[in-house]
């Protein structure tokens, strides 16, 4: 085998670039670290990113991202990279009902909690009775203990909370948050989205859309901040398995238990067949890749890497559509009662060419539909939705599934996400799937990225704060 060596100590490798592997990345960097970034397909961005259309030779995004004003950690990772000016703030929401009726959900100038309740009195599609039963639920949620996380649905339902509300207000919000069913969603994140996208802080809930698609938002600003910070990037490079040992002598560099680990990684075998050796490591894959790059001996015998394959995987289905003419006029909206849950507007993306995607989470109803099946009841939808789409001609759509798009946010589903610190004493894991206290959203990758270079600092025995705080925390 042909070994390189990655320079200088201390050296890190970060295994994936994804945005978990870029924060990671970026915060050694920051510290001195020498960082070799491996990432097995020719782009960064990870699932956050955009492949170009073989037909039109245009970025599309693989999906819709959007950010929210509670996310301070990923926007902290874009101005750290000057990467902040590409997203746009959306101060108002529009709640569209199949009947064409539109709300505006915009804050007024109080303090949170109150500064979205006349947005939520005016909303047309839930009656006075149910805005009621929806204030009692969220000041139910928010004296809800923050750690217990039964299953919502029921806990719905005994907290005054009817069809109605659940279906147009509740799964509404959920769904596109946390890809998942009301049915399937446990206590503790739904408290999670309403407290801090719409309770705490007056700006949580404003929507930030990137203006570009992801490939450019992951781009040259991207790779210019990298190779300024002596970040090597290795594209199209796949790490085949990690290489443990056990250590003759286990030393502890630091309080932290597990750095008296028993493992250590001493090299990544390359798919390529090099190898590549580090000081520290960084595996910031998805969780369905963890059991593939670790040993089996550790994945049985280290319950922090044995619990991760409790964790399943939620779909996302993304609808995008080229007419020949602007069919809405709106930048996005909400869909109430809908198969689709967001539309967003990406308005005249070539001449002659309107785009517009259509975005289904935790489409699990759709699995086994075929694509053109999805396509026609999504066009369909939109027709009822948008009348100029009747006269609009479709140049061209396209139907992504993202079988493995997040984790399932199922009741406890914590007690299977791993501390950053692993049980391998040079190794710290990253990715939306690790402990972070989040879904998996591009926030929480970028904070597991930034606690796994904590973890990293830690145990070098030079503890640094990355993390941001939260809003309101500040
Ligand atoms: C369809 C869809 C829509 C979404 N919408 C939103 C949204 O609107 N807002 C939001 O906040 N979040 C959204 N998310 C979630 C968000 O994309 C993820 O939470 C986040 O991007 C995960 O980042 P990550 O770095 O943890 O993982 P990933 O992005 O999956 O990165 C892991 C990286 O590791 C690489 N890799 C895997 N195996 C290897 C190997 N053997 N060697 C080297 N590299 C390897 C992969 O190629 C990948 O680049 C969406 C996700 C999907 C799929």
């Amino acid at each position: 085998m042909q070994e390189s060596v990655v320079s200088a100590h201390p050296s890190v490798a970060v295994i994936g670039g994804g945005l978990a592997g870029i924060a990671a990345a970026v915060g050694l960097a920051q510290h001195g670290y020498r960082v070799t970034l491996v990432e097995a397909r020719h782009r960064l961005g990870g699932r956050a990113s955009s492949f170009t259309d073989p037909v039109s030779g245009q970025w599309v995004d693989a999906c819709q991202h959007v950010s929210m004003g509670c996310c301070t950690n990923f926007a902290h990772l874009l101005r750290t990279l000057g990467l902040d000016h590409f997203l746009a703030p959306q101060p108002k929401l529009y709640f569209l009902t199949p009947d064409r009726r539109v709300s505006v959900f915009r804050a007024d100038p109080w303090p949170a909690p109150l500064h979205l309740g006349r947005a939520l009195l005016g909303a047309h599609y839930l009656t006075e009775t149910d805005k009621l039963r929806i204030v009692y639920g969220l000041l139910a949620l928010l004296r809800a203990k923050p750690e217990a996380d039964p299953p919502l649905l029921p806990w719905l339902e005994a907290h005054w909370q009817n069809r109605r509300t659940i279906d147009r207000f509740w799964a509404i919000v959920l769904t596109s948050a946390l890809n998942e069913t009301i049915d399937r969603i446990g206590l503790k994140y739904a408290r999670k989205v309403f407290r801090d996208g719409f309770l705490r802080h007056r700006d949580g809930f404003v929507v930030h859309v990137p203006t570009v698609p992801l490939g450019r938002l992951y781009g040259d600003e991207l790779r210019g901040w990298l190779a300024a910070h002596q970040v090597e990037v290795r594209e199209g490079i796949a790490v085949k398995r990690l290489q443990v040992q056990l250590q003759d002598a286990p030393t502890a560099t630091t309080a932290d238990p597990l750095s008296r680990s028993r493992w250590t990684v001493h090299a990544a075998e390359l798919r390529d067949g090099t190898k590549l050796t580090a000081d520290w490591y960084v595996l910031a894959v998805p969780f369905e890749r963890v059991g593939d790059l670790v040993p089996a001996e550790v994945m049985e015998q280290e319950a922090a890497f044995a619990q991760v394959r409790h964790l399943s995987p939620s779909p996302i289905t993304s609808v995008h559509l080229w007419f020949d003419r602007a069919v809405m006029q709106l930048p996005h909206a909400v869909l109430i009662d809908c198969w689709g849950q967001w539309v967003f507007n990406r308005g005249e993306v070539a001449p002659g060419e309107f785009y517009v995607q259509v975005v289904v989470s935790a489409a699990r109803e759709l699995r086994g539909a075929g694509r053109a099946d999805i396509q026609r009841r999504i066009v369909d939808e939109l027709t009822r939705l948008f009348p100029p789409v009747a006269a609009a001609r479709l140049v061209r759509a396209k139907v992504v599934t993202e079988h493995t798009a997040t984790f399932s946010a199922v009741p406890g589903v914590d007690q299977w996400r791993p501390a950053q610190a692993s049980p391998i004493a040079n190794l710290a894991l990253a990715g939306d799937w690790t402990a972070t206290g989040w879904p998996a959203t591009m926030e929480g990758a970028v904070r597991s990225g930034y606690l796994a270079a904590e973890a990293i600092l830690t145990r070098s025995g030079r503890p640094v704060k990355l993390l941001q705080p939260e809003l309101g925390d500040k």
